[in-house]
């Protein structure tokens, strides 16, 4: 199948799992992950109707914007050093892995150098697992109160990875948790904090996580097949 098949088949199952939780299937919208896939991969998705591009990595997605030259919108995804934030600044219109201060200093001071604000979630480690990132699910309303009083930045939701489980399901009432955390910090009405994006769901449960409110799903294998 080519990337357009499987990108029209993931549109679908999306739609779907939508329509099937009573809701708005524009509701949900979905991050192509292109990590480790060339340019000609995005430029083919783009084609087919794709807009938002998902990255993990500071360099490849570097050397990659460039040479797709199409108007794509650039979300990062993956573990964020403090660090690398200058490279991508300007580049990307949303941070989905934002799980500490110093992290979220450094895009307000590169963002605000550009006089641009960029658009961030806060990840939370919704299972407490060791080898996952994102802070934790005590530590987030705090963590969001920090970073709110930053300019040049503004939080829109909150983002997770959930366990890996071989039955989807099983990963459901993780995605509830994080609906039921993104639900008692918008109750707080912390200033200029907004929790109206849930980015949960990958290829192998994306389903059940619309069903448990996802905004922004983040599917990979699913549209470009296997990664190498
Ligand atoms: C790789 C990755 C994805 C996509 O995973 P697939 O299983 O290929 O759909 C989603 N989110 C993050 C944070 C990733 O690193």
């Amino acid at each position: 199948m080519s990337i357009a098949e499987r990108l029209a088949e993931v549109r679908e199952e999306i739609r779907t799992a939508a329509l099937a939780a009573g809701r708005d299937p524009e509701g949900v919208r979905l991050v192509a992950v292109s990590k480790t896939r060339p340019a000609a991969d995005v430029i083919d998705a783009f084609r087919a109707g794709q807009i938002i591009f998902g990255e993990n990595y500071v360099q490849e997605l570097r050397a990659k914007a460039p040479e797709v030259k199409k108007s794509v919108e650039w979300h990062f995804i993956g573990h964020l050093q403090s660090n690398k934030v200058r490279q991508i600044a300007g580049l990307v219109s949303m941070i989905h892995s934002v799980d500490r201060l110093s992290l979220a200093e450094e895009i307000s001071r590169q963002w605000g150098r550009l006089s641009l604000s960029c658009d961030i979630l806060v990840q939370v480690n919704i299972s407490g697992e060791i080898t996952k990132s994102g802070t934790t699910a005590e530590n987030a309303l705090q963590l969001v109160r920090d970073i709110a009083v930053l300019p040049n930045l503004r939080i829109r939701g909150l983002m997770t990875m959930p366990p890996f489980f071989d039955d989807p399901e099983a990963a459901r009432p993780f995605f509830a948790g994080l609906r039921q955390l993104a639900e008692l910090i918008d109750s707080e009405d912390i200033p200029g904090v907004e929790m109206k994006e849930l980015s949960m769901g990958m290829s192998g449960d994306f389903e059940a996580a619309i069903g448990e409110g996802a905004t922004l799903v983040r599917v990979g294998t699913a549209i470009f097949g296997e990664r190498r």
